[in-house]
């Protein structure tokens, strides 16, 4: 094929030889690409450095068919990605975004909102955002990328709207939320708390929320944190390693 240029974020690194690399891109045009990178450790060349894990850059790159590599032959960085120093978790956060988009797509398969989600993701990062809404939002909308997001705004067996009022019950299975009418004594101690259920419908609503304006409680906040890895490792079949990191 002939040389193509795409967006993309770096998602992986492998050495390959003294001076290049395998790297893996997320690119907003074709999906996720693992592409022969030739001489990206010089400092000079076609690469400029650009090549980090998380770098956001435009790259030139040649797609092979079937299994071989695709090969990526100059590179030009947009932004890096830049947490605060001091903190790690947003850091590892990024980390995660990164096996994410590594363990949770195939190759070549686009997804441009996906793609414009995980930027935006990175920028939260590395602003003063709670970097744990931030997270949680990138979670929910891969899922709901990849076809695997439970249902949260209607009940899945009656499909009655869940409106997340004050002493309303939730259940909440693989497949999405079950309400009160069509919960089982033998669920009761799993119930959900209403401001759980406000908590996953605001993170997953097609436009961004103002992150900085949610205001759940702890144990909703643990609650979320528990479906949503629920759901991850549910849809992914693996727990992502980086999860262990990001304990909240
Ligand atoms: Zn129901």
């Amino acid at each position: 094929m002939p040389p193509e240029k795409a967006e993309a974020l770096v998602i992986r690194l492998a050495d390959f030889s003294e001076s290049s690399r395998v790297v893996t891109f997320f690119t907003r045009e074709f999906g996720k690409s693992s592409a022969l990178a030739k001489g990206v450790k010089r400092l000079k060349g076609p690469f400029e450095g650009s090549i980090d894990l998380l770098a956001h850059v435009q790259i030139i790159l040649y797609r092979k068919d079937h299994d071989a590599l695709d090969l990526v032959t100059e590179a030009q960085l947009v932004s890096r990605f830049a947490p605060p120093s001091k903190e790690i978790f947003p850091l590892y956060a990024g980390y995660y975004v990164a096996e994410l988009l590594d363990i949770g797509t195939e190759p070549h398969d686009p997804h441009a909102i996906l793609f414009d989600e995980a930027i935006a993701t990175l920028d939260r990062l590395s602003e003063s955002t709670d970097p744990r809404f931030a997270i949680m939002r990138f979670e929910l909308l891969l899922l709901r990328e990849i076809g695997n997001l439970p249902g949260f705004t209607h009940c899945v067996h009656c499909e009655t709207a869940a409106t997340a009022s004050r002493g309303s019950k939730f259940w909440v299975t693989a497949s999405g939320l079950i309400c009160e009418a069509c919960g089982r004594p033998e669920y009761e101690h799993a119930a959900i708390q209403p401001g759980s259920v406000r908590l996953l419908q605001q993170l997953s609503t097609d436009e961004a929320p103002a992150l900085q304006e949610l205001s759940p409680t702890a144990s909703q906040i643990k609650e979320v944190r528990r479906i949503v890895t629920a759901a991850v490792t549910h849809a992914l079949d693996r727990k992502p390693k980086m999860l262990g990191y990001l304990k909240f």
